[in-house]
């Protein structure tokens, strides 16, 4: 087996300093929140980012600088772009937005054992400085402290990123650019799939955006025996059934496929419920269809708080919930690897386009319009 790393190291060594550096231009093309409203705007000429020692573009003593090669669209990105409730009270204006990329390290601080330059990489955007209690605890994921790239510091939509080490995460030879570019995502599909436990239970999965598509096919992969999911949009319901789904319902043709999820069962509903949507009307139904005593993992974040039978949903079903926000650090990315590099998932018709970077507003149009899914930038050239 030839050694990709090796040979992209040694292609890497003409533009290298003697310390292993990369020689890099001043400036870097990057996409900015710049104003106090709707849209991204393009800057040709930002500032490198700056290491936690304050230079610009060089690492403090435990990060790592990375050349961004491609970056996934997200829907998080897509409210920063909106411009909606919920990033005006959370995105500082000024930011550099983007959260999900692959591309390879340029520069590393003096302190850095764990990565080395002309790794292909990506990251876990979710930083901590890993000292409080969930950090210490195995729960990195929730830490209180946790800042989130591209959303509380500048992200990675921008030819490079400046990363703790400890974000790193080196790509496996065996997993192409494009898929490492989504598995942040992957990584949520995966992170609800795993903390529901699906082998040979029957899972419905209300909601066929992006997660919840990479969570039919995760869902399929991980031996679920029967996969049931509800969208509005037809198009995803058929992506759905073809990449795994066995039965596929639009809940706004009426409850009956809540009788159809019975008697598909044992008769008492599905073992499990991935709620994916955060939509009322979905989490109140998708309640319903679990059977008494099932599982119900639940990632969709709703836009506002709301009514809810929490006694006949939860408390008389017996039923347990598990709130899901990340990845684990770092039991889903291995878990996700393996699903990856077994083949068995179906994510080719998930990820539907891939534009320049500075396509970057028709990105967003196809998101809004529903012709795209998962929208890859590239940024190598
Ligand atoms: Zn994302």
């Amino acid at each position: 087996m030839t050694n990709s790393n090796a040979a992209t190291a040694a292609e890497a060594e003409p533009h290298t300093t003697t310390n292993g550096s990369a020689k890099l231009a001043p400036t870097m093309r990057a996409l900015v929140k710049s104003k106090d409203q709707p849209g991204l705007w393009f800057e040709g000429d930002r500032t490198l980012p700056t290491g936690s020692t304050g230079t610009v573009g060089v690492p403090g003593p435990t990060e790592a600088l990375i050349r961004v090669t491609m970056a996934g669209v997200c829907g998080t990105d897509r409210h920063i772009y909106e411009w909606d409730q919920w990033a005006k009270g959370r995105i500082p204006v000024g930011i550099i937005t983007g959260h999900e990329f692959v591309g390879e390290i340029v520069r590393v601080g003096e302190g850095v054992t764990r990565v080395r330059v002309g790794q292909r990489v990506t990251a876990e955007g979710h930083i901590t400085a890993g000292t409080d209690f969930s950090s210490r605890t195995g729960n990195a994921h929730i830490a209180r402290d946790m800042r989130i790239l591209g959303v509380d510091r500048n992200g990675c939509f921008a030819d490079y990123v400046m990363l703790p080490q400890d974000n790193v995460w080196p790509v496996h030879e065996g997993v192409p650019d494009k898929i490492a570019a989504v598995m942040d995502p992957l990584g949520n599909a995966v992170h609800t799939v795993m903390s529901a436990g699906v082998s040979a239970q029957s899972v419905l999965i209300t909601g066929a955006g992006i997660i919840g598509l990479m969570a039919v096919t995760v869902a399929k992969a991980a031996g679920a025996s029967k996969i049931f999911v509800t969208d509005i949009d037809e198009r995803r319901l058929k992506l759905a059934k073809k990449i795994g789904a066995d039965f596929v319902f639009d809940p706004r043709e009426g409850d009956g496929w809540i009788d159809t999820i019975d008697q598909h069962t044992p008769g008492d509903g599905c073992d499990v419920l991935l709620e994916m949507s955060g939509a009322v009307n979905a989490i109140n139904t998708g309640f319903r269809a679990l059977r008494h005593g099932g599982t119900a993992a639940l990632l969709g974040i709703p836009s506002k708080p709301f009514d809810f039978d929490l006694a006949k949903h939860i408390i008389f079903k017996g039923a347990t919930v598990l709130g899901v926000n990340g990845r684990r650090m770092w039991a889903t990315w291995y878990q996700m690897e393996e699903l990856i590099l077994s083949g068995k998932l179906q994510l080719d018709d998930i990820i539907t386009h891939t534009l320049p970077f500075e396509q970057f507003d028709d990105a967003f149009k196809l998101m809004q319009s529903g012709d795209g899914i998962k929208i890859v930038l590239d940024l190598s050239k």
